[in-house]
């Protein structure tokens, strides 16, 4: 946090009177401050600290106000040490015509600590498609979540109509049964963004992810040749009540699909068999998760989709899948390493986190 020239008390940090002189500023010890000895005059002082002023301008603001200006230098050093302040206000350009983008704009702004930057990483967001291969009840709700976050352009594919009982919260409706999914599944983004019309049958080859929300589609081997289209690709399925995220490929640079599959037959040599059996026996009827499962896998997947695409930390999901399911509902993670028998990943996560 640097003091910058129009300092702005970060306007999500609540204020709280501790006492008729005592102002509270925030309720995190890493983002908070006690400010003593706040008179009238300077709490109305404070009130002022919105970005709209330079740090020249708000000394002078203080002098009229009747403010020891001695004491208001003193003030702002202490807010700035507090990281209560930014250096400028938060860029409504970010937000859309209905705000929809703020708790982003907010979150990232904290994360990046300048609106500057959080902004940008929005700006980005928007610029990015991500396609995702399943307008179902997992399919849907994540690119719905996505669209929310300010990724700007989510297609489907899916060749099937809607049944009722893909239905589901964020997601396809009721109203929407007998229609292709894919058109149903655009019209329940537009409902939560202004994202315009998409492409109903996009190349895959022009996504920046790729995320596959069929059942056992993990397991079908033409998936597993989706890392020759250099297309990023994420794995998000519910099975059998556990919610599996990841891996997430990054082809070239990550252990792949195949990977997995070799390490699943190095175990039960009789699992390709298998593993083509249920792909081809998928019964979608009988797939679809329930709505809690459902909903926890969209938004355990949009979550480390995002930290992909912001590039601010390392997704757990590399070479990795993140799985849940009842009755602990503990998170754990499972190492899915490349094989040596595979040859895709010239690199490893590793690498990839020295990349990227
Ligand atoms: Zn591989």
């Amino acid at each position: 946090m640097t003091f910058g020239s129009r300092p702005t008390i970060k306007p999500w940090l609540p204020r709280v009177w501790r006492d008729a002189e005592t102002l509270q500023i925030g309720v995190h010890p890493a983002e908070g401050v006690l400010v003593s000895g706040v008179d009238r005059a300077t709490a109305a002082w404070l009130t002022g600290l919105i970005g709209d002023r330079t740090e020249a301008e708000i000394l002078a603001d203080a002098a009229a106000a009747g403010v020891d200006v001695a004491i208001a230098v003193r003030i702002l050093s202490g807010l700035r040490r507090s990281g209560v302040l930014l250096s400028a206000p938060m860029d409504s350009q970010h937000l859309g015509d209905t705000g929809l983008l703020l708790p982003e704009l907010v979150d990232l702004t904290a994360a990046k600590g300048s609106p500057l930057e959080g902004g940008q990483v929005l700006t980005a967001r928007s610029r990015v498609h991500v396609v995702i291969d399943g307008a179902n009840r997992i399919g849907v709700p994540l690119g719905a979540l996505l669209a929310a976050s300010g990724v700007g352009h989510i297609s489907f594919l899916d060749a099937e109509y809607v049944r009722r009982c893909d239905a589901g919260v964020g997601g396809l409706s009721l109203d929407d049964e007998g229609q292709l999914r894919v058109s149903a599944a655009q019209s329940a983004i537009r409902r939560i963004s202004a994202m315009p019309d998409a492409q109903e049958v996009p190349a895959r080859q022009d996504a920046d992810l790729l995320i596959l929300c069929q059942p056992w589609t993990a397991h079908d081997p033409l998936q597993a040749h989706a890392a020759g289209d250099q297309t990023a690709h994420l794995v998000v399925a519910v099975r059998h009540g556990t919610v599996v995220i990841g891996p997430l490929v990054i082809p070239g640079r990550t252990s792949c699909l195949q990977c997995a599959e070799l390490h699943r037959t190095d175990r039960d040599p009789r699992w390709p068999a298998v593993a083509t059996q249920l792909v081809a026996a998928a019964n979608r009827a009988m797939h679809e998760p329930t709505s809690v499962l459902g909903t926890l896998a969209a938004a355990l997947a949009a979550g480390q989709v995002l930290a992909h695409l912001d590039g601010m930390r390392v997704p757990d999901v590399l070479e990795a899948t993140l799985e849940l399911c009842p009755p602990d509902w503990q998170l754990h993670q499972r190492a899915w390493p490349p094989h040596a028998d595979c040859g895709c990943a010239n690199g490893s996560a590793q690498r990839a986190r020295a990349v990227g």
